[in-house]
Formats: structure tokens, sequence, C-alpha cells
């Protein structure tokens, strides 16, 4: 049986197990944990030596340059154009009416600032960066690395040929450990539905709904339309192709931790070939949030619909760019957009306390969001593929997702 097919059944099959069985049924979740623990154990080996050969095969620096201005505009848009959606949705379908206000408390993470930020790509201990799993810092060092490499010509290549074999090593892990995906998704979606049963559910029924059609609808228009107009690629053979890291990161809720299998889908599914890949992708797990835009979006308009106060259009655009930049610093964690939400709900003068609504419920929208933001991060591969004529037509019937 195809690979994708058996993570499907695993995710069906857990959330049968989770709603049947109820809160006892969280009690696989060690087994969920396990997965998480095993693809995240390939992450910085395998998006370090990756991105390393990305880089100094891409040749020359203009080309990294280009690659990286339009994965970067690609990315930005296709957020903006999220975040709209979210709003929209909104607008329409009033997620808020009808809520109490609530009567604790939230406090803001304190936001670091632009410069500190930008600063703070360049890592001051490249291992440091590595122990501490800090995604931008590890990519900010393989492209030097890989320039440099690629500037010294022959010397560079005894280390270009290691990176090459450890790329491949960690590479091959992957799909050892996709092999027990099933049960990991399986687990993991039991856990789910057994701590979120309808009583957490019903009361935000209408946020959840409008969050989850924002994120199907960005999916179904955007990503269909990119694949389709840029790499003349049909929708649903992109969809088909990536489906293993959709399912994985709906279920993992994180997008570090899916990049492997990323990689993986976007590589020997897609024709995507490993120098974009292996930049595209984890820069894109890092900045590229479509789904948290969406999720932020709605938010916004329901924390301003339940204490009753009225936005305009300048709140609107600021919502947009704030969004926009937010989930650009919003980490591939599980939860990590909900805690960005304060930055949005601050530039606007909501109170930030409309969050303890939404708490409760979070894990089952990011599941949603998480599943946009990667899907939109192999689109963004796709397209950039496509765009440097570089898209490798794979023959029918040698996809992973096709053996
Ligand atoms: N969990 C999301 C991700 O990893 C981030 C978020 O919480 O919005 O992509």
């Amino acid at each position: 049986m195809k690979l994708w097919a058996k993570i499907l059944i695993g995710f069906v099959l857990g959330a049968i197990v989770g709603l049947l069985v109820g809160p006892p049924a969280a009690a696989l979740k060690p087994l969920g944990d396990l997965f998480i623990r095993l693809i995240k154990m390939l992450i910085v080996p395998l998006v370090f030596s990756s991105l390393v050969i990305g880089a100094s095969s891409m040749g020359d620096v203009r080309k990294l340059g280009r690659v990286g201005a339009k994965t970067l505009a690609y990315y930005l848009a296709t957020t903006a154009v999220a975040v709209t959606i979210g709003l929209i949705l909104a607008t329409l379908l009033h997620p808020g009416a009808g809520f109490q206000i609530p009567t604790e408390t939230y406090k803001a993470k304190p936001l670091p600032s632009l410069v500190e930020t930008l600063l703070n790509i360049i890592p001051t201990n490249p291992l440091g960066a590595m122990v501490s799993d800090n995604m931008l810092q590890i990519i900010a060092f393989a492209l030097f690395m890989g320039v440099a490499i690629a500037l010294i010509g022959d010397k560079g290549k005894p280390v270009h040929a290691f990176f090459d074999s450890l790329a491949e090593v960690m590479y091959k892990i992957t799909g050892i450990v996709m092999e027990f995906a099933p049960i990991g998704v399986f687990a993991l979606m039991a856990w789910v539905t057994a701590t979120n049963g309808p009583d957490v559910l019903v009361p935000l029924a209408k946020v959840i709904f409008v969050v989850y059609l924002g994120c199907f609808l960005h999916a179904a228009v955007v990503y269909s339309s990119a694949v389709s107009i840029f790499a003349r690629m049909n929708p649903l053979r992109y969809f088909r192709g990536f489906f293993d890291a959709s399912l994985v990161a709906f279920s993992t809720c994180s997008s570090s931790a899916t990049l492997p299998v990323s990689l993986r889908c976007a590589q020997e599914n897609l024709g995507v070939p490993k120098d974009i890949a292996s930049f595209a992708l984890p820069l894109g797990a890092t900045i590229n949030m479509d789904g948290t835009s969406i999720y932020q979006g709605v938010c916004a308009l329901f924390i301003a619909e339940v204490y009753g106060i009225p936005l305009g259009m300048p709140q609107y655009l600021t919502i947009i760019l704030t969004a926009t930049l937010a989930s650009i610093g919003t980490a591939g964690v599980p939860g990590a957009g909900m805690i960005m939400l304060t930055m949005v709900l601050q530039a606007v003068g909501l109170p930030l306390d409309g969050i303890l609504l939404i708490a409760g419920i979070d894990r089952v929208l990011d599941m949603a969001r998480t599943c946009v933001n990667v899907t939109g991060d192999g689109a963004g591969a796709v397209v950039v593929a496509a765009t440097e004529g570089e898209l490798k037509t794979l023959p029918a019937g040698t996809t992973l997702a096709g053996k």
C-alpha cells in the first residue's frame, strides 16, 4: 500500500478512536511524541547539509540572489493574500456574535525590536545556533558556507562531498522514519480528538469553521492558481505529491518538524531540484505562514466583535501588515501563532485577554494553519523551480505517492 494512503488511514482511525474512547485515548500521545522526536532529530543536520549543498551548487551568487528574491516575494505576497481572506471571511461570517467577554487577564510576550530581529539572523556562534535550533541563523550560516565553497573551487570539494554525503544519509533516515508515520499520526489524532471532545469545540464552532474555511479557500484558490499558472502543474497532482507533508503538518502542528518530510515530497514527488528545495523549504518553514496569518486575521476580528470594538479600513490595513510581519516572526512550533497574535492585537489596540477565549481550541486551529503553512512552502518551491526552468518532469508512476 502507498505510504500516503497508510498515513491517511492512521489519521482517520486515530480521529475515530479518540472520539469513541474519549480521554483515555490521550494515553496514546507518547507514540505521537516519539514520531515527532524522530523527525525533529533530523532537522538540524538535514537542513544544514542540504542547504550548504544547495547554495554551493547554485553555481553563482547571482542565481542565489535571484532565487532568494523570488522566494521571498512569493512568500510575502501569498501571506498578505491569506490575511485578507481571513479578514473578509470573518467580516462576512461574524464568528464572535453572542460571546461573553473573558474576565481573566492575559499578558503579552514582550516582542523584540525590528533591528534586534534582523541582527539576530547572524549567529555569533554557528554551533550555538544548531544546538538551540535557531533556524534562521542556521540558514544564514549555511548560505555563507555554500557560497564560500563555490567561490574557492577545487579546494572546497572535500567539504562539498562531505555535506553531500551527510545530506544523503539524513535523507535516508527520513525515509526510514516515515515508515513509522502512520502510527505516529494515528496516535496524535487520537490524542487531539480525545482531549478536544465536542464540549470544547461546540461553543467555538464558528471560529473553527471560519479558520478552516479560510485555510481551505486559500489552498484551493491561491496554491492551485500558483502551481497551474507558474508551473503548468495540475493542482491535484501538486496536492497529491505533497500530501504526506500536509498530513504530517496537520497532525504535528509544527512546520519545522515537518521539514524533512517536505524536502522529500518536493524532490521525489514534485520534481523540485535539490538546490531550490533545500533553500525554499527551510526558509518557508521559518518565515512563510499563510495559515497563521489567516488565523490571526480571523481571531483579531473575532476579538473585536466580542468586545464590541468597531474596526475601520485603517485597522484592517494595520492587521494585514502586522499579521504578515507576525507570521514571519512566528516559529514553526505548536502554538507559536497564538503568541504572535498578541502583536497584531496590540497594533490595533484590541484587548489581549481575548486570546483566552481561543486558547482552549488553539490546537485544533493550529492543525489547519500549520497544514496550510507547509502546503504553501511546497507551492513556493514548485513555483520558484518552474520560473527558473528547473522543475523536473517526473515520468508517471515514479513518484513516492505513486509507489
Ligand atoms: N504551528 C505553526 C507552524 O508550525 C505556527 C503557528 O502556531 O501558527 O507552522
